[in-house]
């Protein structure tokens, strides 16, 4: 077996950078925990040791808008009296909750399904800072389907919303409990998992081909050949784990037809700005997960994550480190700022939403993600099968464009490709 990627390392966004005593995570910074095949999978790479664990429940959210942090609410006595949402909106919030609604019969954009179901100031203060957070989207622009398969399911085999939330989590066992869901990183960082699978893919003897430009042709005898500067190789089976422009160019010498709507998936632009902060300039117990800020705020940001909170030996002693997030699809233009820009509107923001009061930043570190994120644009699941339906026998699709855009959901995509490609091998007999 062959891996073959263009850039000069793996795990793609998954990439942690040591700066000293700061930890500071590029790309993702956490997964939330994916059920009982998590744990043989961290095993299996040796990393369970390593796991740094945080319970979500006890990891608090909130939302900056009308000029200040609100906790998110984590249940419904907490909804009832927290100060997150207007009485009638909440009222319209309980009607849409326990109401009934129009399942979608087609793709729908997000915010569209949820004005409907539960109003708009539920979807301008929760939904949409929400997702600008996770999809670095807009919520008025993404589809259901393509962002969030499993909930576009229930939701349309359901017409009232707690037997479709209920729906998606599927029986659990009689008089089992329910293991509370965690967000999981290792000692060193996420980019601890691509290493350690890197390592495992070495030592089963799959060769690591990195910095490599590879091309996809027909092979002899039914097969695939794919080649790079140095080197070729054909096999029965190619997958291909890369973005959507990149899958539609490899693509193109052997499935023509699927170029073009490869190339018309577009991609969100992201900056992150890694902050480290003196304890002293910003009094507060900053304990929690984060904030993302709603639209319409003189606040740029559009949300940060409290690392050093959630995790240990992210900062040194006596500071803070945030990760702060910038641009996506609702403001792409401030990611081209320049960095002295930047910096100042970082400053200004986090006086804005955190009482920030330094003269200057502990540490200030930018990372430039052009494109980010795919944009699951109303259609796009649709777009996907047509390409997946296209594609030649012995070619398979993975990433995060095809069924969730978290790190567990590509895991999974990872497995059932690996399942059909299993499935499809000849038998010994
Ligand atoms: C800033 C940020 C924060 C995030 N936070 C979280 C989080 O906290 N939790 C979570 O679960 N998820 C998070 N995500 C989402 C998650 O990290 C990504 O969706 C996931 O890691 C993407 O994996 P991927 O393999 O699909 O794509 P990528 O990571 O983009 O990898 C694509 C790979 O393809 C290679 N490639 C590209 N073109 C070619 C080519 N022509 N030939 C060969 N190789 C090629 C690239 O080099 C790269 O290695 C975040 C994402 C970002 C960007």
């Amino acid at each position: 077996m062959q891996l073959v990627c263009n850039a000069d390392r793996l795990g793609g966004v998954i990439a942690s950078t040591r700066d000293g005593e700061w930890l500071l995570e590029n790309g993702p910074n956490s997964y939330a925990s994916f059920g009982a095949d998590e744990e043989q999978f961290l095993d299996d790479l040796g990393l369970r040791e390593r796991a740094l664990r945080r319970s979500i429940r006890q990891t608090d959210r909130f939302i900056f808008h009308s000029g200040r942090l609100h906790r998110v609410p984590t249940g419904p006595l907490s909804f009832l009296t927290g100060s997150i949402l207007p009485p009638a909106a909440r009222l319209r919030i309980l009607r849409g909750v326990f109401g009934r609604y129009q399942p979608p019969v087609h793709d729908v954009a997000i915010g569209a399904f949820f004005r409907q179901v539960l109003g708009d100031v539920a979807v301008d203060t929760l939904l949409k800072p929400a997702l600008a957070g996770i999809y670095a989207a807009d919520a008025d622009r993404i589809g259901l389907e393509g962002a969030f398969p499993k909930l576009a399911r229930a939701l349309a085999e359901n017409n009232r919303l707690i037997p479709a939330l209920k729906s998606m989590r599927g029986p659990s066992p009689a008089g089992a409990k329910r293991t509370p869901r965690s967000l999981t990183t290792f000692s060193e960082g996420l980019e601890e998992l691509p290493r350690a699978l890197e390592q495992a893919l070495r030592g089963a003897g799959v060769a690591l081909h990195t910095g490599a430009q590879p091309r996809l042709q027909p092979g002899t005898e039914r097969r695939w050949r794919v080649e790079w500067q140095d080197g070729a190789a054909e096999a029965d089976h190619v997958v291909l784990a890369v973005p959507p422009p990149a899958a539609g160019d490899l693509l193109a010498p052997v499935c023509p037809e699927a170029r073009q709507p490869l190339a018309a998936i577009e991609g969100a632009p992201l900056t992150v700005a890694h902050v480290g902060i003196r304890a002293e300039d910003m009094p507060g117990d900053w304990n929690g997960f984060g904030f993302l800020v709603r639209r319409g705020e003189p606040v740029r940001m559009l949300g940060a994550i409290w690392s050093s909170s959630i995790f240990a030996g992210r900062a040194p002693r006596g500071h803070h480190l945030l990760t702060c997030f910038y641009g996506g699809d609702i403001d792409p233009e401030v990611t081209e700022w320049p960095d002295s820009r930047l910096e100042q509107q970082v400053q200004a923001d986090l006086a804005a939403t955190m009482g920030w009061q330094g003269e200057t930043f502990a540490l200030l570190r930018f990372r430039h993600w052009r494109p980010a994120l795919p944009l699951f644009r109303v259609g796009h699941a649709g777009r996907v099968r047509s390409v997946e339906s296209t594609l030649p026998e012995g070619l398979h699709l993975a990433g995060n464009w095809l069924g969730g855009i978290s790190i567990p959901d590509c895991i999974r995509r990872g497995w059932d490709v690996a399942d059909r490609i299993d499935a499809a091998l000849p038998r010994e007999t």
